[in-house]
């Protein structure tokens, strides 16, 4: 909870930017205009700052990227402070450091926490957003900044009957506060993505049972997550400026970057030696660290994908088990690819039964528990580990109207259309963090978030000092943009799978793949020259 929570009571109604949500995107967005001295408010549906590590409090949540690269890079002072404690935190270290960041810079004070925005329309004549709270005030600004996050709109399949379940149930990304005891329970999990993936082990050690229902097998990659020694913290602080600016310039965001060499120019045994050394490194090392065909060559991809399957053959010791865990059909990396502790593992405990959906669907839930085409799998807990309308869904559901009271969904029926991932036509003066047509969900996110966040403030500053009042892209350059997003993707393996990032987890979305995958250091380059170009591509009035 926030030491305090400041009421609206004294607040502006009329301000130059609204900022929504207090994640690191909101964080560092009302950081840089209370830097730039522009009035701004800005609103939190929780209670307290955190965005995605506010929510996903589930056993076992922590960061895929290191720590010391999932974090600000803005103070050089906080980065000395602050010491991270293992090689991939968990969620309650991460809210702890965000906490400390609100708390080192006094932004607690910048939000209205409670806050749900439920409405920002655009007043032409006005030239302004009117953005409504559910608390029934409205806030006129000049400008609106969406910082809502690409993963927070949790998706609870509709699956008939879950009103008559007699038990509890969860979804992942929308966890309680008060940890949830699970000993002495029969606890089935639906879902087996990144969340599914790192919450079984830890569910599995606690209770009496454990079900998975498993639709989709899914390939991981071992973390080996381990304690960050204090050689390895003074290390790392004294080199922490140089780490920075390799992610920054990288294609995700991480310190390190695709080999300049192709798998299948090499010998298949030097291919599986050096994918065996990389697997001993744990994280996405091994994948987005490897060869540069990974991606997009079937043959290789098929190799390392098969690597992977002897892995989990080699875990996993019940035959039949295995088998079903082993993800065939989809080239590996094209769903994000979880990292894990013991998750194959934990299927060599009595505890944990598998359920494999392609077999034995779920009819329904009942109040016993989950009914399958073959059984009623009694149940005192149910976790949903089922995933979030990614991307777009965090910006449709904020009542958002552009010109003409136009909404997004109205604009983005055939899939997400923005310049930069930064715009959208016919929305003047929206600016969205980590929208989609950029690298965002693709990279280290602070990375990402921060880099949009300058953009966004270095924009501004520009129209204040240039007399401009309204900006947004040309219509041509968010068709180019589109088309080269799709036409980059295009050239992947990613568009073969039915993934969130083609938005196939939705039952009536779109098919289209929404991040920019050309890579974060390229973005990065992109998005400066337009800007030294005057904002080629857009429009101000
Ligand atoms: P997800 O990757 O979308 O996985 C959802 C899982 O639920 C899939 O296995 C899916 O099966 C299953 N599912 C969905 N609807 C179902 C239904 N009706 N019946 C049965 N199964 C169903 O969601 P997630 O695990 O929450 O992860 C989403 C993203 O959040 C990740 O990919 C990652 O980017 C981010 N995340 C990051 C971290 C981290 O960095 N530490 C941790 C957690 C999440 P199908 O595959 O068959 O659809």
């Amino acid at each position: 909870m926030p030491s305090t929570i400041p009421s609206s009571d004294d607040q502006p109604a009329d301000v130059d930017a609204v900022v929504i949500g207090a994640g690191f995107s909101g964080l560092y967005a009302v950081y840089r205009l209370r830097e730039m001295g522009l009035p701004h408010r800005a609103f939190e549906q929780g209670s307290g700052v955190g965005g995605t590590w506010y929510w996903n409090r589930y056993p076992g949540a922590s960061s895929d990227s290191e720590s010391w690269v999932y974090s600000f890079t803005f103070s050089p002072e906080l980065e000395q402070e602050w010491t991270w404690s293992c090689r991939f935190p968990e969620q309650p270290e991460i809210l702890r450091y965000l906490e400390h960041v609100a708390d080192r810079f006094d932004l607690k004070s910048c939000f209205d926490f409670n806050t749900k925005v439920v409405e920002a329309r655009w007043d032409e004549a006005a030239r302004r957003w009117r953005v409504q709270t559910a608390q029934g005030e409205e806030v006129q600004a000049r400008f609106l900044i969406t910082a809502a996050g690409c993963l927070s709109a949790a998706q609870v399949p509709a699956i008939p009957g879950l009103e008559d379940f007699k038990g509890d149930w969860y979804h992942t990304g929308e966890w309680p506060h008060e940890p949830v005891d699970f000993s002495g329970k029969r606890v089935g999990v639906i879902g087996t993505g990144s969340s599914g993936i790192q919450s079984i082990p830890v569910i599995a050690r606690q209770a009496q049972h454990l079900t998975v229902f498993q639709r989709t097998p899914n390939f991981s990659v071992p973390a080996r997550n381990a304690p960050l020694s204090a050689e390895r913290i003074v290390e790392l602080k004294r080199n922490i400026r140089k780490i920075r600016e390799t992610c920054r310039w990288s294609t995700i965001g991480q310190p390190y970057d695709w080999r300049d060499q192709e798998a299948l120019k090499l010998r298949r045994e030097e291919f599986l030696a050096q994918l065996e050394a990389d697997w001993q490194k744990g994280g996405f090392e091994w994948m987005f660290g490897s060869f540069k065909d990974l991606l997009t060559d079937r043959e290789a991809n098929e190799i390392a994908a098969e690597f992977v399957r002897e892995k989990i053959r080699a875990t996993v010791k019940d035959p039949v088990v295995a088998r079903k865990l082993i993800p065939q059909g989809y080239p590996i990396g094209t769903k994000r690819l979880p990292l894990d502790s013991g998750y194959f593992e934990t299927f060599n405990r009595e505890n944990v039964s598998l359920v494999d959906l392609r077999e034995t669907p779920i009819e329904r839930i009942v109040a016993e528990g989950v009914k399958t085409s073959a059984d009623v799998h009694a149940l005192d807990t149910l976790v949903f580990a089922t995933g979030f309308d990614a991307l777009t869904g965090p910006l449709t559901r904020l009542g958002i109207r552009g010109r003409d009271g136009q909404t997004l969904q109205q604009k983005w029926a055939e899939g997400p259309q923005t310049y930069l991932g930064l715009a959208t036509r016919g929305f003047p003066n929206l600016f969205m963090i980590t929208g989609p047509g950029s690298p965002s969900v693709l990279g280290n996110m602070p990375t990402s978030i921060e880099q949009h966040v300058d953009w966004i403030c270095d924009c501004l500053l520009h129209m204040k000092q240039s007399g401009k009042e309204l900006i947004e892209p040309a219509s041509e350059a968010e068709a180019q943009w589109g088309a080269h997003v799709k036409e980059l993707a295009d050239a992947t393996l990613f568009p073969q799978t039915d993934s969130w990032y083609m938005g196939a987890n939705i039952p009536g979305k779109p098919r289209v793949f929404m991040p920019y995958i050309g890579g974060f250091g390229t973005y990065r380059k992109l998005c400066a020259e337009i800007a030294a170009k005057g904002y080629e591509g857009f429009l101000f009035a």
